[in-house]
């Protein structure tokens, strides 16, 4: 076996590990990457991307179905081929791929180890042909679909985010169990594909949003395009060539189910019990998240593996984090971003800053608009859903927001850079607000929430500040 010493062995070479190399490289150290699997990354392979592309162009079919309110003729006639769909998605997908190890591990040379690790010690790492001596390690290892054991033994009948783009054709129907951002987002696009789809959730609520509002108006919308069974645990019998599901009163047959019920991270085999600190129930040790220390070891945890923020921005600070701390040999800590969330369905549905299970009513004021009457929403045949932003009641300092809406994408980033800069809705209203945009829904919003707080502009106009003089 191979023996080696470095400076710091980073285990995953996902958007985590990446971000931790760059900067252990930035300090001058040496370093081992270990990566078990497929390189390239969750996100670029089987996560963010592929299923953008999918939605992509999803969505562009769809569009079909609103051209013919203003005489745009033939739209009926559009057929898609599902082969070609799907060829497409791979395609960018391994573009994506490409460019992700073109950047990073292709230019690497012993550094990058192509095997699962495992712990010997907190500071030694045994792969299978290898054992590396660091100094310091990080954890970066990610998380994959969880499919309960009962469910793997129907086969390719069950699939996940770990398949679905590698299919050459799509299922004539789909149950989409679990609700959450991915089963929200994939089910949506195979529904507006042409597969008969049918979701599920053992939870009252889809997508993630907590705010009664932002909930019910999602059901509304999302229901219409395709029927959404919740409030009962699924189970699921092999029957013929197909599945039955099962929920409540509810009895399906359909050719393939996508389970989307959640990940679990990346730990097995991993020996996470020889660092000598005890796992919580998923085998996770206790780690500050602002110095991703795992208690006062040499190590570190950064990314989906922790299960604590599983977006891609948040992986790529945990990893910085990680990296930088690795590197220096210290343990500095590091503010975190605002928490933003953003589930690519149509409309979005995103969610910003404080949750609203967090709020406390006494002290918060809520601002709400729906976008029904919002002029650029009807202009693009979007105009559904609801945005609330929250506030401080005595401030007016801006808490954060959730949202189903058209663009939320965008407005949801407004809103977190403006939280991140601490700023009033009063602040707010004094910024520019173009028209027709719409962005125009989140100044109604503001409108709406500036009425509720105390704190108000001085200088006669609430949308001008007065010079001097
Ligand atoms: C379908 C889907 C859609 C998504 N969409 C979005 C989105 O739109 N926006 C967003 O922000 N986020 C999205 N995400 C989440 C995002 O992809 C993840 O947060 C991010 O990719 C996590 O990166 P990571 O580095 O933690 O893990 P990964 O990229 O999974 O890297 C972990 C690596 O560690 C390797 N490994 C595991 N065990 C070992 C071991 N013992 N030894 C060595 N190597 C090991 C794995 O093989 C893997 O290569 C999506 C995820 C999915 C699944």
């Amino acid at each position: 076996m191979h023996k080696r010493t470095v400076d710091v062995a980073i285990i995953g070479s996902g958007t985590a590990g990446l971000n931790a190399m760059g900067q252990v490289r930035r300090a001058g150290k040496t370093f081992a990457l270990i990566n078990g699997g497929e390189p390239g990354t969750t996100c670029a392979r089987v996560g963010c991307m592929p299923s953008k592309a999918l939605i992509q162009v999803a969505e562009d079919y769809h569009r079909r179905t609103t051209l013919g309110r203003y005489g745009v003729d033939g739209h009926e006639e559009l057929t898609l081929d599902l082969g070609e769909v799907m060829e497409h998605v791979q395609d960018l997908r391994d573009t994506f791929v490409d460019r992700v190890l073109g950047n990073s591990t292709d230019n690497l040379g012993e550094e990058f180890i192509q095997e699962y690790a495992h712990f010997v010690e907190p500071t030694l790492l045994e792969t299978a042909t290898q054992r590396i001596r660091a100094s310091r390690v990080i954890i970066a290892t990610g998380s994959r679909p969880l499919v309960p054991k009962t469910w793997q033994d129907l086969g390719e009948r069950v699939i996940t985010t770990d398949d679905i783009f590698e299919l050459t054709d799509l299922p004539k129907s789909v149950a989409v169990i679990g609700l959450g951002t991915i089963g929200l987002e994939l089910g949506q696009s195979l529904h507006r594909l042409g597969v008969s789809v049918a979701g599920f959730d053992q939870l009252g609520y889809v997508g993630g949003a907590q705010d009664p509002e932002v909930q019910r108006c999602a059901l509304e919308i999302l229901g219409k395009e395709f029927p959404i069974h919740l409030g009962h645990p699924v189970s699921l019998a092999a029957e013929g060539e197909g599945v039955r599901v099962t929920a409540g009163d509810q009895s399906i047959l359909v050719e393939r189910v996508l389970c989307s019920i959640g990940r679990v991270p990346n730990v097995e085999g991993l020996g996470l019990e020889r660092l000598g600190v005890p796992l919580d129930r998923r085998g996770i040790p206790a780690y500050n998240p602002n110095t991703m220390q795992v208690g006062d070891l040499p190590v570190f945890i950064a990314g989906d593996v922790n299960g604590d923020r599983p977006i891609l921005h948040e992986a790529g600070d945990e990893g910085r984090i990680a990296g930088y701390n690795a590197a220096q040999g210290e343990a500095a800590a590091f503010r975190r971003k605002v928490p933003l969330f953003i589930n690519f369905c149509d409309p979005n549905i995103a969610i910003v800053g404080a949750r609203w299970n967090d709020l406390d009513p006494a002290t918060t004021a809520v601002g709400q608009i729906l976008f029904a009457p919002v002029g650029r929403a009807l202009i693009m045949g979007k105009n559904k859903g609801v945005l609330r932003v929250y506030g401080d009641k005595a401030s007016g300092r801006i808490l954060g927001a959730e949202m189903i809406g058209p663009k939320g994408e965008n407005l949801a980033h407004l809103l977190a850079w403006c939280i991140e800069q601490d700023l009033t809705v009063g602040r707010l209203l004094r910024m520019p607000f173009y028209h027709p945009v719409i962005e125009e829904a989140l100044q109604a919003a503001l409108y709406d929430l500036y009425a509720k707080v105390d704190a108000k502009n001085q200088g006669g106009l609430v949308e001008l500040e007065r010079l001097a003089g």
